[in-house]
């Protein structure tokens, strides 16, 4: 890509979600960065499950009318004063969030839980133009190697929620892990495990096309869970041990259920899908103990992990720009979140 303007243009587009199911694309200037942020030109930005739910119905923590997305990678086209490391020209990608360094959770190295990580989220990467704001440069930012596409590069922010949950999980060469649920997130699991050298890798999920995407990506079993004899054949698993790490990805309390039901004595759960608030788990107490059951539930990431994912894109192993199915216009944001309804899309580069 050589046709970016490396100045700041007087109007741009960008959309911004008005109320539930209604997107305007509207004329905004770009601000000039200030102080430590950097304004970027986007080459792309991804769809994701957070941002077709938001769609749909809104989102407890942004008010509407809002500018979203969150996942892109772009080129910078005007640096604020005292910004290091970056300068017009250079093709950046970074993650949406990063944390304040120095609260409780910080010092303990648990930046995930940072208030600020989710109070100033970066939103509006569906737009001809962003501004990175000091706190994401400072942090959370990467110039991106030049023979990683945009697209890829894009997928910095899922990818570090993966490694953040992976890092807890720590799963071994020689273990059987089963995933439920075959979105975008099942697969990125499935892409890093697969890089990790793990043994065995089965995807357990609905929906004709999902399922048929996981197997042309590698899982080594695909499980289709409205099948009658699914139960047996996650059963059958790891020599009918059943699976030593079951990885939960479809945010949905039943997908929690069927996780905990399915992993092997000894074996560990993580619930990486949040779920609707005011739903509860169900746990037997005696399987929880007397099986030795480990449960986790990673949140979001920490620095340590967005660099992890940063190198792991960079060396090219993960191939994770695979799981990028579908590409539109901005001008058809709208049409990108039936697409992904109707289930046609993992993830979608909407590009401007
Ligand atoms: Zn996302
Ligand atoms: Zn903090």
């Amino acid at each position: 890509m050589t046709n970016f303007a490396t100045t700041a243009p007087l109007s741009a587009r960008q959309a911004v979600l008005v109320a539930p199911g209604h997107l305007e694309l509207r004329d905004f200037r770009p601000p000039r960065p200030a102080r430590g942020e950097v304004l970027v030109r986007v080459a792309c930005a991804l769809s994701c499950g957070t941002d077709l739910k938001t769609y749909r119905r809104g989102h407890p923590v942004w008010k509407l009318p809002t500018p979203f997305g969150h996942e892109f990678a772009g080129v910078v086209v005007e640096v604020g004063e005292g910004v290091r490391g970056f300068k017009p020209g250079d093709a950046m990608m970074a993650a949406p969030t990063a944390p304040c360094g120095i609260c409780f959770y910080c010092q303990r190295g648990q930046e995930n839980l940072c208030a600020q990580t989710m109070e100033r989220m970066l939103m509006g990467a569906y737009a001809d133009y962003l501004l990175v704001p000091a706190h994401v440069v400072a942090r959370n930012a990467f110039i991106k190697p030049e023979h990683l596409g945009f697209e890829e590069a894009a997928l910095l922010e899922p990818l570090a929620c993966v490694v953040h949950a992976q890092e807890m999980a720590r799963p071994e060469p020689f273990e059987s892990v089963l995933i439920v649920g075959a979105g975008p997130f099942g697969l990125l699991h499935m892409l890093a495990l697969r890089a990790r050298g793990v043994r065995e890798v089965a995807i357990a999920g609905r929906g004709a096309k999902r399922l048929e995407w996981a197997g042309e990506l590698g899982a080594d079993r695909v499980i289709d869970v409205s099948r009658n004899d699914s139960e047996g054949a996650v059963a059958s698993l790891n020599a009918g041990f059943g699976p030593d790490l079951v990885i939960e990805c479809t945010g949905q309390l039943d997908g929690w259920q069927d996780a905990l039901r399915r992993v092997r004595r000894g074996g560990r759960v993580v619930f990486f899908g949040g779920c609707p608030a005011d739903t509860t788990l169900k746990v037997d107490t005696r399987r929880m103990h007397y099986d030795n059951l480990t449960l986790l539930a990673p949140f979001h990431f920490r620095p340590r992990d967005v660099k992890r994912a940063f190198e792991m894109l960079g060396e090219g192993k993960i191939g994770a720009g695979a799981i990028v199915n579908a590409r539109r216009p901005l001008a058809e944001l709208g049409e990108v979140f039936s697409m992904l309804e109707r289930g046609e899309a993992l993830k979608c580069a909407v590009v401007p």
